[in-house]
């Protein structure tokens, strides 16, 4: 008799590229099971947020819709992992599992009971790289362990060969009907209350979403990259993060897509200069990866000890204000209603906002950090992480604490012609570019034209810029020599 094998799908809701995928469709089984099992319970604190259940509901359907074309179905069960697993291997009498493998601490750790597990009830296993180009573990300093700086980590890596992306299956075999599945609705991804429309309006989860977003990006963004991704009124960036975090692509399919496409487009210096620039990014994504892997507690705690004792201030109001996008400082406010509104916000705000809530408002990081979880729809552990703790000055390869950002600042570089502010607060939409980002320092002539009152059509800051800049930096002097 020939063997069925269940693979194992998590956030690799994808056909192509899909090692796990492949090796079942070229072992000796006659039935492949594909299972998605819903867990959150497993991933304690970090389940996904609201927004990401959200895409998570979307990409499931479109991955089921995806199998069935080719013959086979999605089994959607819920419950403990290897609860299901033993059950689900009773009912298919499959004698392996197969699945591709992630890298944050709670999934590594139920991971490694659940094989255990299997393999002490004669189940074979396997697990495949799929969700990253290079294992966290193959990476590691002249000196031995792990990088956390990282221009020598990219450098180490970047020239590695990158292995060629798999092609997806074109049929796959019926899962025979006595298999049932729960229903997605059954997982109560989506919210009861109707919020998300802005975000399923924004976005197209799934696999062919994903490489339409690829390919619109080579076409419209590529060789413009290194300049427009800065500036968050353009569309400058690729957009790819949701669908990398649920790896509807990998990370690999990239690479190689974007070398064949300076292939097919005459390379020049400068295209090449963009197109590094862009491959940097995912190597930004493998970095994070790395630091979380080699220093799981960092979602909880700094990676620099020194700032276990910082004086946050605690400040609930300030933080809610900033979480509602109606801190009185337009460019941390139009970041923030993005953020609100579709799910995602453009990384020069990230910084801003991140950098303003930290050190202007001097809220301990973590509390953002679990804002942008729950609001996110590309919210991932690795990145999210590496975010905070670069903005907040306690990370890996931070941004000194010193380097404060000014918000305002960063609008005069980044939003010249205040499109983006415009975009996001309206109420702000006819006051003149001078003004734009600074309304409090508007004369009141100017204020009076574009129809706003301060404290009434929107709000005075919530601090002085300066003030609290010094005030960051004066606590910073209270740790900045502890051991
Ligand atoms: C405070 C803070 C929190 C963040 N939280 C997240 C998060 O939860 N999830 C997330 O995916 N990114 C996070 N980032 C990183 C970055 O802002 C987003 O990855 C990026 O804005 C996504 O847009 P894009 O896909 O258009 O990026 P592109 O510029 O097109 O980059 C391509 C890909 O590279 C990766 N990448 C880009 N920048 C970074 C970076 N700085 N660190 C790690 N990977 C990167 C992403 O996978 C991204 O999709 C955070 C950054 C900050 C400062």
């Amino acid at each position: 008799m020939k063997e069925r094998v269940i693979v194992w799908f998590r956030r690799d809701l994808r056909l192509a590229d899909n090692p796990a995928l492949r090796a079942a469709l070229d072992g000796d089984f006659d039935a492949i099971v594909p299972l998605f099992i819903h867990a959150p319970h497993e991933l304690g604190a970090w389940a996904p947020g609201a927004a990401q259940r959200v895409w998570l509901h979307e990409s499931l359907a479109a991955f089921s819709e995806a199998l069935e074309v080719l013959g086979s179905r999605l089994i959607i069960r819920q419950g403990d992992s290897a609860d299901v697993l033993d059950t689900l291997v009773e009912e298919s009498g499959a004698t392996a599992v197969y699945w591709n493998r992630l890298y944050d601490p709670l999934t590594i750790e139920r991971d490694k009971k659940v094989k255990q597990h299997l393999e002490d009830n004669d189940i074979q296993t396997a697990s495949f790289k799929a969700h990253l180009l290079h294992e966290p573990w193959t990476v590691e300093t002249k000196q031995g362990g792990p990088y956390k700086v990282f221009t020598p980590f990219w450098k180490a890596v970047k020239n590695r060969a990158v292995d060629t992306p798999l092609a997806a299956p074109t049929s796959l075999p019926d899962v025979w009907s006595r298999i049932g599945s729960e229903s997605l609705a059954s997982l109560e991804l989506r919210p009861k209350i109707e919020w998300d429309r802005g975000i399923r309006d924004t976005w197209s989860p799934g696999e062919d979403g994903a490489h339409e977003r690829l390919e619109t990006f080579l076409e419209d963004v590529l060789e413009q990259y290194d300049d427009s991704r800065d500036e968050p009124a353009r569309y400058g960036t690729s957009y790819l993060s949701p669908h990398l975090h649920w790896g509807e692509i990998g990370p690999r399919q990239i690479v190689h897509r974007v070398e064949e496409w300076l292939d097919d487009h005459r390379e020049t210096k400068t295209l090449r200069t963009h197109a590094d620039s862009f491959l940097s990014e995912i190597g930004w994504r493998e970095f994070s990866h790395h630091v979380l892997y080699h220093f799981p507690n960092t979602p909880e705690q700094p990676l620099d000890a020194r700032f276990k004792d910082f004086p946050w201030s605690g400040d609930d109001e300030g933080l809610r204000c900033w979480q509602q996008g109606c801190t009185g400082i337009p460019m941390v406010d139009a970041g923030m209603r993005e953020l609100w509104e579709t799910g995602y916000m453009h990384n020069r705000l990230r910084m801003t906002v991140a950098s303003f809530l930290t050190k202007n408002l001097r809220v301990a990081w973590q509390h953002g950090e679990r804002w942008f979880w729950d609001t996110l729809v590309d919210a991932d552990l690795a990145n999210n992480t590496l975010g905070w703790q670069w903005a907040a000055g306690c990370g890996a390869d931070a941004a000194p604490f010193f380097r404060i950002f000014n918000p305002a600042r960063q609008g005069e570089r980044f939003d010249k012609q205040g499109e983006y502010v415009r975009r996001w607060v309206p109420e702000l939409a006819d006051l003149e570019n001078r003004h734009i980002h600074e309304p409090w320092k508007a004369p009141a002539k100017a204020l009076k034209a574009a129809n706003i009152t301060l404290g009434e059509d929107y709000p005075e800051p919530i601090v002085d810029l300066k003030e609290s800049r010094r005030e960051a930096l004066a606590a910073f002097d209270e740790i900045k020599n502890d051991d």
